[in-house]
């Protein structure tokens, strides 16, 4: 937590829950990951946190965009950002949300389809097109499976259809999974993707950028690899794949961005048990699954906790939010342990919570307002 975080909680103890967030941070990982990889242009995944505030910081420092949807081109639009900054980056658009983006002077799309790919053909011609290859997940503590991508084969097809059907077939794409721990998995996709370049250059297309997408990941409970050891690991794939005929790299950061800049101030709602004689105490949270907490989903992301009564003995917990829905359960099987004189009205803090949170929270379920959010 950073000391503007905590002098932010200390000084205005606001309502929870709520999620605060330290802009300063979001610029200090910005610069973390450029210097990382000073070759690579930086394309913010607006999805992990679109508030305003967050895209202003970040639009003065420079940076691009990847918008997941038409509302978030407006966003980035809104907040200063130049339609050639923002790539459209879902392969699953509507054709009126890509007509919209193009009249806004949007000129860069993702597609993994040949359906997705005419309609880019219609609506937004003449535009940068690149095409998005399915790779291996593993080591992903949020995998994204085979929701997105096409097989190698399939996207060179489509690379070729795009220089006929008019657009420029500008480049390919991957991404690893969120929250990617394992270096591995970015070295075998740039392989992957690198063999499928010079394919389509021996084809005659002029495909030159490659886009190594998002998953650079952020510390919860564990350490995780340093950014520095990553962008070495990524940029010496792409030296040994591409040598000096590097192609223009893109990257697509969002929880690296904002995860550890937020921190969600909770309020502990009910500590009971199941029986007098069992050991695991339930710990009821004011948010829970609908209240932001979507990624404990399967106990994906295991958010650290921070209580006011720390280095006291802890005991075995179950952590649960405050709606009557048996899945908004975050914590049952991920040995979980707070202070055994954690209690009703204790303020506890979810650390590196400032990507997909607020974004995930819900409307009104049981009645709790949307989260809220104060950026400092
Ligand atoms: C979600 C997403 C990202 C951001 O992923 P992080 O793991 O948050 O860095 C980047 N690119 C695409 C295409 C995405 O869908």
């Amino acid at each position: 937590m950073t000391p503007k975080l905590s002098a932010f909680l200390r000084d205005s103890a606001p309502a929870t829950p709520c999620l605060v967030l330290d802009l300063d941070r979001v610029e200090e990982n910005y610069r973390r990951l450029k210097a990382a990889m000073p070759l690579a242009r930086i394309y913010y995944a607006v999805k992990a946190n679109p508030a305003a505030p967050v895209l202003d910081r970040l639009v003065g420092l420079g940076s691009c965009f990847d918008a997941a949807s038409f509302e978030e081109v407006e966003a980035c639009l809104e907040a200063g950002a130049a339609p050639e900054s923002i790539s459209y980056g879902n392969t699953v658009k509507k054709e009126s949300a890509i007509r919209a983006a193009y009249g806004r002077g949007v000129r860069m799309f993702a597609f993994d389809s040949e359906p997705e790919l005419r309609k880019l053909a219609r609506s937004a011609p003449g535009s940068r097109v690149y095409c998005r290859i399915l790779v291996g997940n593993d080591g992903a503590e949020w995998p994204l499976s085979r929701k997105f991508g096409c097989e190698v084969e399939m996207a060179r097809e489509l690379m070729v259809l795009a220089g006929e059907l008019g657009l420029d077939p500008f480049g390919l794409s991957f991404h690893v999974g969120s929250q990617q721990v394992n270096t591995a998995a970015y070295e075998a996709a740039i392989a992957k993707v690198a063999m499928l370049f010079t394919d389509l250059r021996d084809a005659g297309v002029k495909v030159r950028m490659v886009n190594l997408g998002g998953g650079y990941p952020v510390r919860y409970r564990q350490e995780v690899p340093e950014i520095d050891d990553i962008g070495a690991a990524i940029m010496g794939a792409m030296a040994e794949h591409f040598g000096n005929a590097l192609p223009d790299i893109l990257v697509e950061p969002g929880r690296f961005i904002v995860g550890d800049a937020g921190v969600v101030s909770a309020e502990v709602v009910l500590v009971s048990r199941k029986a007098k004689d069992d050991p695991v105490r339930w710990v009821y949270l004011d948010i829970g699954r609908f209240g932001g907490l979507a990624e404990t989903e399967g106990e994906a992301i295991k958010y650290a906790f921070r209580t006011p009564r720390d280095g006291e003995a802890e005991g075995p917990v179950t952590i649960a939010g405050p709606t009557c829905d048996s899945t908004d359960t975050l914590y049952e099987k991920s040995n979980y342990r707070m202070p055994l004189s954690l209690d009703a009205g204790d303020r506890v803090e979810l650390l590196a919570t400032g990507a997909y949170v607020t974004s995930y929270a819900s409307q009104f379920f049981n009645g709790f307002k949307p989260l809220a959010e104060h950026y400092v």
